[in-house]
């Protein structure tokens, strides 16, 4: 027989207390001692918590991984599917990130202006921080910036090389001078013989890339590139240029908003 204590509990025929909305008791017995134990409302409320603290976590992390909020906006489910042949070879690098991660191997995404490359770049790096590995997005501008700094910069630098992955935007627009290109060197030969993966987006064109690794005249520059091209797989951003794309909606949106009605 069951008697009621109160909205949410009841006492069952065993005389436990039980929840009302699950049914299950919240006692327990084991040689003559009761206990508590938690009903299924219960389990799923800490269930529910763990997951929300774990979201949490993974979300900070993404703050350190991607500093820049837009940036951390990329992910593949925001991808316009305009492009798909290039979005199913990067998913695909993404599902084989065990093997490439074992070889050091990253991507080196380049095409012109607009057409998308940091976008893609930071949805790889999105989906492999969802996958648990450790990310910086980061430019090879803020490495020089940060060689500068006798006094941190070193420790600073060599956080971002602890990360499995490393996203460098816009490689070749940083300022070219002797002291940055040793420091840049000098960051990817590191970067490279720990087995990080580099993720690289350029304006350039691999055949650059190639012409300046073997440019005897400057041995800096093809130290850099041909360490570069050993590790990243040149992939072709280019077929939609995204951000003419948007130039023609935001055309399309004034249109609309100027000739739609009379003041
Ligand atoms: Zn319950």
């Amino acid at each position: 027989m069951e008697v009621k204590l109160s909205e949410n509990e009841f006492l069952n025929a065993e005389g436990f207390i039980c929840c009302s909305k699950c049914k299950e008791p919240k006692q327990s017995e084991y040689e003559g001692h009761r206990y508590s134990i938690p009903c299924k409302c219960r389990r799923d409320e800490i269930e529910a918590k763990e997951l929300e603290e774990k979201r949490r976590k993974l979300e900070e992390k993404r703050a350190f991984s991607i500093p820049n909020a837009k940036l951390r906006s990329f992910t593949f489910d925001k991808d316009d599917q305009q492009d798909k042949e290039t979005t199913n070879i990067l998913k695909r690098y993404v599902s084989k990130f065990v093997e490439m991660k074992a070889k050091g191997l990253g991507l080196l995404l380049w095409g012109s202006v607009g057409t998308g490359k940091t976008f893609y770049a930071h949805c790889i790096a999105n989906a492999l921080i969802d996958a648990g590995y450790s990310v910086k997005s980061t430019s090879l501008s803020t490495v020089v910036q940060l060689a500068q700094d006798f006094e941190n910069g070193e420790r600073e630098i060599n956080k971002i090389l602890q990360n499995q992955v490393i996203l460098i935007d816009d490689v070749g627009t940083e300022r070219q001078t002797t002291f940055a290109n040793e420091q840049i060197y000098n960051f990817i030969d590191k970067a490279t013989s720990l087995n990080r993966v580099l993720l690289l987006t350029t304006n350039f064109m691999p055949k650059e890339f190639e012409e300046a690794a073997q440019d005897t005249a400057d041995l800096v520059h093809a130290r850099i590139y041909s360490r570069i091209l050993e590790k990243c797989y040149p992939i072709k951003v280019n077929k939609i240029k995204h951000r003419d794309a948007l130039k023609e909606e935001n055309r399309q949106f004034m249109k609309n908003l100027l000739q739609e009605e009379e003041v």
